[in-house]
C-alpha cells in the first residue's frame, strides 16, 4: 500500500483529486483532513490503481466506499468541532470514519455487515484512530442509543424517510446529515436540532446504498447500488 501511495501516477491522481475539492468544497478544514487519509488503506489491492479517482469503489458485500467527493460534502455539512461526539451510521470500508475523526472528539460508528466492521476496526487501528474512534456491530436499535446524544451524525446509506430514531440520539444543537428518499435517488439532508425544535435543509440529489434495519429499509437488495455523484 505504501509503495502504491509513493507511485507518481498515484501521487498526481491524489493531487487532482485534492485540487477539485478545495475548488468546489468550500471548506479548507475538511479538504486538510482528507489529505492525511489514504484511501487505498480502505479499499481492496485490485481497486489501488483507482483509489483516487472521484468515484465509489466495491469493498465486498454488495457494499461501497463512498465517492471522495460526497465524503467532503457531507463531512463539511455536519460544521465539526474539535470537541464534538460523532455517530456514523454505515462504517463499510472505515474511510469516512477517519476522515470524521480527524476533525472531532470521539467518533461511534456502527456497521450491519460484522466482517466490514472487523476490517474497518483494524484498518482504523492501524492508523492510528484507535483512540478515539469505537466501532460497533449494529444492534437492534437504529444508531447506538447507549453512547448518545451526539452533537453530529451521519447516515451513509439512504434511509427511506427521517428515522425518528436518529433524531432522539442528537444533542441540542446538534446536526444529522442524512440522505432520504427511493432506493434509486435520495435527497442529502441536515436536519438541526435546537432543543426540541427540528429544522430541515436539502443540500441536493445522491444515491447511497440502502440503509437496512429498524427504521429503515426491510431487506438487502438484490443487485449492488452504488454511491454517486450529488
Ligand atoms: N461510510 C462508508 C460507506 C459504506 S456504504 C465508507 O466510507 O466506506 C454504507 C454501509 O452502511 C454499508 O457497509 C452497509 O452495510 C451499512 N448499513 C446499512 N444499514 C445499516 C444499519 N442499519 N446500521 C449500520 N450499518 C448499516
Amino acid at each position: 500500500m505504501r509503495s502504491w501511495e509513493s507511485r507518481p501516477e498515484v501521487r498526481q491522481a491524489r493531487r487532482r483529486l485534492l485540487a477539485r475539492l478545495r475548488r468546489e468544497i468550500g471548506s479548507e478544514r475538511v479538504v486538510r483532513a482528507m489529505e492525511r487519509v489514504p484511501r487505498t488503506a480502505f479499499i481492496p489491492p485490485m481497486s489501488w490503481h483507482m483509489a483516487y479517482e472521484d468515484i465509489p469503489l466495491a469493498i465486498g458485500h454488495g457494499q461501497t466506499i463512498s465517492q471522495p467527493y460526497i465524503v467532503a460534502v457531507m463531512t463539511a455539512a455536519l460544521d465539526l468541532q474539535k470537541t464534538d461526539r460523532v455517530l456514523e451510521i454505515g462504517t463499510g470500508s472505515g474511510y469516512q470514519t477517519a476522515v470524521l475523526a480527524e476533525l472531532a472528539g470521539r467518533v461511534v460508528t456502527v456497521e450491519r455487515v460484522p466482517s466490514l466492521a472487523a476490517s474497518a476496526r483494524g484498518v482504523l487501528e492501524a492508523l492510528g484512530y484507535g483512540d478515539r474512534v469505537a466501532v460497533h456491530s449494529a444492534g437492534e436499535a437504529l444508531g447506538r442509543p447507549e453512547n448518545g446524544p451526539y452533537d453530529a451524525i451521519l447516515v451513509t446509506a439512504g434511509a427511506p424517510k427521517v428515522p425518528g430514531q436518529l433524531l432522539r440520539q442528537m444533542s441540542p444543537g446538534g446536526r444529522l446529515v442524512v440522505p432520504v428518499g427511493p432506493r434509486t435517488e435520495q435527497d442529502l439532508l441536515r436536519i438541526d436540532r435546537a432543543d426540541n425544535a427540528f429544522s430541515i435543509r436539502r443540500l441536493g440529489p445522491c444515491r447511497f446504498v440502502p440503509l437496512i434495519g429498524s427504521g429503515a429499509w426491510a431487506c438487502v437488495p438484490t443487485a449492488p447500488q452504488s454511491v454517486g455523484l450529488l
